[in-house]
């Protein structure tokens, strides 16, 4: 059995307003030629403000449009085109799905890839990993890839500007970073590269939680307003680097486990990742434990960001008990992350601590903390 633990990375981290005018300066440490996959809602944007860092800098880019799904075959069109104007470099600008195709693309070629991000809500841009679904949108299959992106910027005044539900979800996500790494490395579990949760990832996880509860509230007030804070920008490195890298050192655990089940009830589908994680995260404290105190921290903090605390919050009409008792079993799935909590868990645990969180949560929604 492997015991060596980790830390992996991107290997930079940028964050700062109007780095896509600068974009240039990052790639051409690379090359001379940059193959640009762009969300369609940017692409003219992208065009102009990064194509004259480009023209200035003496570099050649070529700006294409994402498909819209992370597919195989949008990543071979990628490769192709990649191929065919000879790109020492490729760049994906926009969601997780263009990141991952930019991510996949770099890859297969071999080459180094930049990641920019337009929306700050989930792990994506730092983590070594991507998501390939079948043209039908359905899930074909993870790619693990051997490193992580060369380069993350985090531009905030793009980020700043994006709708506020996408920032608060990124929030979601980063507050439950630090429970999961704890479980983790309370038992020894598995990293998201199958090492041992190191030291460091665990305090990754640990700023990433003590700086969403104390920035978080009021970057979410400024964002709110389309406005780039020191708030702001301390919750961005927060919910794009913190979080994505203490996980992926640190380790997940039951409220990832639980979101990964609540995906199989319909009435959730348009539910945001991070939204899903923060009953999670509920529902894993009641498994935990975990002292009174806490529990409160954490609710408190949920319903001044102003994320859903109960599951009438995320859109659930009607709580069918056939249906959580499979996200209840899905959750506790061969390989997925409740394997890292601390103590034996069985779907019934799973299901006991899902409408007991739903209780708790539907509580305290009216009682000042
Ligand atoms: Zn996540």
């Amino acid at each position: 059995m492997n015991t060596a633990k980790s830390v992996t990375s991107p290997r930079k981290f940028i964050i700062g307003k109007g780095l896509l005018s600068d974009l240039n300066t990052y790639t051409s440490v690379y090359g001379k030629k940059a193959y640009v996959i762009c969300d369609e809602f940017i692409l003219e944007r992208v065009k102009e403000e990064g194509g004259a860092s480009f023209d200035k800098g003496g570099n050649e880019a070529t700006f294409v449009k994402f498909g819209g799904e992370c597919t195989q075959e949008e990543i071979d069109t990628h490769r192709k085109a990649a191929t065919d104007m000879k790109a020492d470099i490729i760049v994906g600008v926009g969601g997780g799905k263009t990141l991952d195709t930019a991510k996949s693309t770099a890859y297969f070629e071999k080459l180094p890839v930049v990641i920019f991000p337009t929306i700050a809500s989930t792990d994506a841009p730092c983590t070594a990993l991507a998501v390939i679904y079948n043209t039908d949108g359905s899930f074909d299959r993870y790619l693990f890839l051997p490193s992580n992106p060369d380069i993350v910027l985090a531009d905030t005044t793009i980020l700043a500007g994006a709708p506020k539900r996408f920032f608060l979800a990124g929030i979601g996500d980063a507050l439950a970073t630090y429970f999961e790494a704890r479980a983790c490395y309370r038992s020894n579990g598995d990293n998201l590269v199958l090492m041992k949760p190191s030291w460091t990832g665990l305090g990754l996880a640990k700023l990433c939680y003590e700086t969403v509860l104390q920035y978080g509230e009021q970057a979410a007030l400024a964002v709110e307003q389309g406005m780039v804070t020191p708030a702001v920008e301390k919750t961005i490195e927060a919910t794009i680097y913190l979080s994505g890298v203490g996980a992926e050192a640190g380790g997940l655990a039951a409220a990832h486990a639980i979101h990964n089940g609540m995906t199989a009830v319909p009435e959730l589908h348009g539910v945001q990742h991070g939204e899903k994680v923060v009953f999670g995260l509920l529902a894993q404290l009641v498994l935990e434990d975990v002292p009174k105190e806490e529990l409160e921290t954490v609710i408190s903090f949920i319903k001044k960001v102003g994320l859903p605390l109960t599951l009438k919050d995320l859109g659930l009409t009607e709580f069918k008990e056939s249906e959580w008792r499979q996200v209840a079993k899905d959750a506790c799935a061969e390989g997925d992350t409740m394997g890292n909590m601390p103590l034996p868990v069985t779907p019934e645990d799973v299901y006991n601590a899902i409408v007991a969180a739903d209780a708790i949560a539907n509580h305290y929604k009216n009682i000042d903390l």
